[in-house]
């Protein structure tokens, strides 16, 4: 946590759970990763937090932004951003919304099947086009899953039908699942795009673009000794090796790396209780949950760390859930958590970087619980 958060969270009363973004410290991490990427060009996954000022701030930093939907691009532009300066990313998009984007000006789209390419030619026929490869996510702690990406044989097809359809140069990108901790999966995946690149090369289709997508892991309980300069630095070092002698531009897409650190959610202990089961763990129940911005606590994925500055001595186990009456609220029952003994309703509790995902997965009020609210310092 950054000395300039911890100044305001001690400072700060607050009244429902708040998640408060240091963007002094945002910044500083488009700057670091910017430098480190070298001449890769950074699209912000505007999904990660979309907050105005951030967004704001971003883009005044020099960040170009990768959009899903019409409402993220109408976003951008209501705050000034140009259209050329956005990425429409999702492979999964309306035929209206294409429309509205390429209209608008947004210059670079994705696509991971026939239906959507063809959707582009229709809709987006001058813009520049990427195909997404999949990747399985293996060591990554929020993996993606199938939904995004074609396997390499259907890439390459399609990107020889986009090149037959007219788009010129097109790119390819993948995601190597968010939150990846380990680099060899940046090497492993890189490989694959050399091979299909070179295999395109031979029937002719020049890629232009290679689109790293993000995965650039924050601070959570375990990754908190990766370096987030020296991980880009070796994912830079990398793409170098197996790019570097190609003519072809890079974008990569940080979401979390960029801004989850820069976060931290204000909550509160309601209640501290034991089940009278035999088990000696307390039960930590918090003022915000799944349902109010801790989704990715889902299935214990993502794990974040925590502070308790009321609290001091010896810490003891403890299950920790949320407040709702849905008993999938609970956030980690499996993982092992400590926190102080002398925990007790009313103490406060910092959840550290927590700046991306969290706001916009908060629902609108399940069981009038508020959404979480964003404080932008
Ligand atoms: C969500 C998303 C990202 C950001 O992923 P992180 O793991 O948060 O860095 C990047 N690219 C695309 C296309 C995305 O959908």
């Amino acid at each position: 946590m950054t000395a300039r958060l911890a100044g305001f969270l001690a400072d700060t009363r607050f009244e429902r759970p708040t998640l408060v973004m240091d963007l002094n410290a945002v910044a500083d991490r488009y700057r670091l990763l910017a430098d480190a990427l070298g001449s890769a060009k950074i699209h912000y996954a505007v999904k990660a937090n979309p907050a105005p000022a951030l967004l704001a701030r971003l883009a005044k930093a020099g960040s170009n932004f990768d959009v899903a939907s019409r409402g993220e691009i109408e976003q951008c532009l209501a705050l000034g951003i140009p259209a050329c300066r956005l990425s429409f990313g999702n492979t999964i998009k309306r035929r209206a919304d294409i429309e509205f984007a390429y209209a608008a000006g947004v210059p670079l789209f994705a696509f991971d099947s026939p239906a959507e390419l063809k959707k582009l030619a229709d809709a987006a026929p001058d813009a520049s086009v990427y195909c997404r490869v999949l990747v399985d996510g293996t060591g990554s702690e929020w993996p993606l899953g199938k939904k995004f990406g074609c396997a390499d044989g259907l890439a390459e097809e399609l990107l020889v039908q986009a090149a037959e359809l007219g788009f010129k140069r097109p790119g390819i990108s993948f995601h190597v699942g968010s939150q990846q901790t380990d680099l060899n999966a940046w090497d492993r995946c890189f490989a694959r795009i050399r091979a299909l690149i070179d295999r395109l090369a031979a029937r002719g289709v020049d890629i232009g673009l290679v689109n790293l997508g993000g995965g650039f892991p924050a601070t959570l309980i375990r990754s908190a000794k990766l370096d987030p300069k020296s991980y880009a630095e070796t994912v830079r070092q990398l793409a170098n090796r197996h790019f570097g002698d190609l003519d072809v531009a890079l974008i990569a897409e940080p979401g979390r790396g960029l801004v989850a650190d820069a976060g931290c959610i204000a909550a509160e202990v309601v209640l501290v209780s034991e089940k009278g089961d035999g088990d000696p763990r307390r039960w930590v129940f918090l003022d915000i949950g799944k349902f109010s911005g801790l989704a990715e606590t889902m299935d214990e994925a993502i794990r974040y760390r925590f502070e308790t500055p009321d609290n001091t001595g010896p810490m003891g186990p403890v299950v920790l859930a949320g407040p709702s009456c849905d008993s999938a609220d609970v956030l980690y029952e499996k993982t092992e958590y400590g926190l102080p003994m002398t925990l007790q309703e009313g103490d406060r509790i910092w959840i550290l970087s927590t700046g991306a995902y969290t706001t916009t997965y908060s629902s609108v009020g399940f069981n009038g619980f508020p959404p979480l609210d964003t404080i932008c310092i």
